[in-house]
């Protein structure tokens, strides 16, 4: 349930129905509710003692939630939630551009690309150091070594990164670098580390599990908010159904229903939707045009020699070729994607 404050209601006040909400069993959230102050309350089985709260000094109302996702839900925070991380909004609905490599291969080839990238408009950068990969032969990751290029391609560029965080027992140390968490689709239900991460308190970037549902991503979005993330952008990065002419389907229809639920804001990775670089073009415009308020794209300049995903990595001129077209589509869409570059 939703506890409504007044608007005009004192923070003794507010104190005293978190009071009563822990005196019950439950715990509580502080949200904003159109311009009132609102506490959700999660850990009760239905809204039948709502009474105990309704009579309290400066509560407005309390609101039964129907979703069984509560935190990630509308109907606790009407408005979309807007996030700075490192210099990079999400949520007002510009487009925010993060790019980079799918993995850290060295130093070198992450600063090369990473500096590409940041030339060319990215607000923040990608890379992972720990990859989740199908075959035990395939690369890797570099692991912390990759971090620390991580956070040097950082200082050189001025732009925040965002990196996956693969299991429980290095989720610290990936907190401890980067400025957001990743959680790949491969892990978006594995609860023991979505709590650890939640806990962590960092913002986290949920990719859609391969055959996950709406209810279900948000599901796992909820297990982040309950931990203690506050801020979590969910992506869709396509799915699993019978189609085999590209790795995955891009399910842009996931997005205006995402976006109709819940507050969180959504961007899509074209990338890893196509498997090809030829689609990644259309499926990011596509993600455009539905209302995504970003992109994961995968660039590398010598992706024949990329150790991981070099056949869906964008050259260096298609993604200049991207940002232009998409400047476009933003533009008449009223929106803006990219940083100024000169
Ligand atoms: C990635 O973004 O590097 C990645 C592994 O993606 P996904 O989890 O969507 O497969
Ligand atoms: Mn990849």
């Amino acid at each position: 349930m939703l506890v409504i404050m007044e608007t005009n209601a004192t923070e003794a006040q507010i104190l005293r129905v978190k009071e009563r909400i822990n005196e019950m069993g439950y715990t509580a959230h502080d949200v904003q509710w159109h311009a009132n102050k609102a506490i959700g309350v999660t850990g009760n089985k239905g809204a039948e003692d709502r009474v105990y709260l309704e009579g309290l000094p400066g509560v407005l109302k309390v609101v039964p939630i129907t979703r069984p996702y509560k935190l990630a839900s509308r109907e606790v925070h009407p408005e979309n939630s807007v996030y700075n991380i490192g210099g990079a909004v999400f949520g007002t609905g510009d487009v925010v551009m993060i790019a980079g490599p799918c993995a850290v291969e060295s130093e070198e080839q992450t600063l090369r690309i990473c500096q590409i990238v940041a030339d060319r408009g990215a607000q923040m950068l990608r890379g992972g150091a720990y990859k989740p990969r199908t075959s035990p032969y395939s690369f890797q990751g570099l692991g912390e070594k990759g971090l620390e290029i991580l956070a040097k391609a950082r200082e050189v560029t001025g732009l925040p990164f965002v990196t996956e965080v693969l299991d429980t027992s290095t989720a610290a140390t990936v907190a401890d670098y980067a400025d957001m968490l990743q959680i790949g689709t491969r892990n978006m239900q594995n609860f023991i580390l979505l709590k650890e991460v939640g806990k962590l308190g960092k913002p986290v970037l949920l990719k859609r599990g391969m055959s996950a549902t709406l209810e279900e991503t948000l599901m796992s979005a909820e297990y982040l908010m309950a931990h203690g993330s506050s801020e979590v952008v969910i992506c869709e990065r396509g799915v699993r159904t019978f189609s085999s002419h590209a790795r995955n389907t891009l399910d842009i229809s996931f997005i205006p229903a995402l976006k109709h639920v819940s507050h969180l804001p959504i961007i899509v990775d074209p990338s890893h939707s196509s498997g090809q670089r030829y689609s990644v073009i259309p499926h990011a415009l596509a993600g455009i045009g539905a209302g995504a308020d970003g992109l994961l794209v995968d660039v590398h300049d010598r992706p024949e020699e990329a150790l991981c995903d070099g056949p869906q990595a964008l050259l260096p001129d298609e993604f200049s070729e991207l940002m232009k077209i998409a400047k476009g589509v933003c533009a008449a869409m009223g929106k803006s994607i990219g940083r100024e570059t000169d």
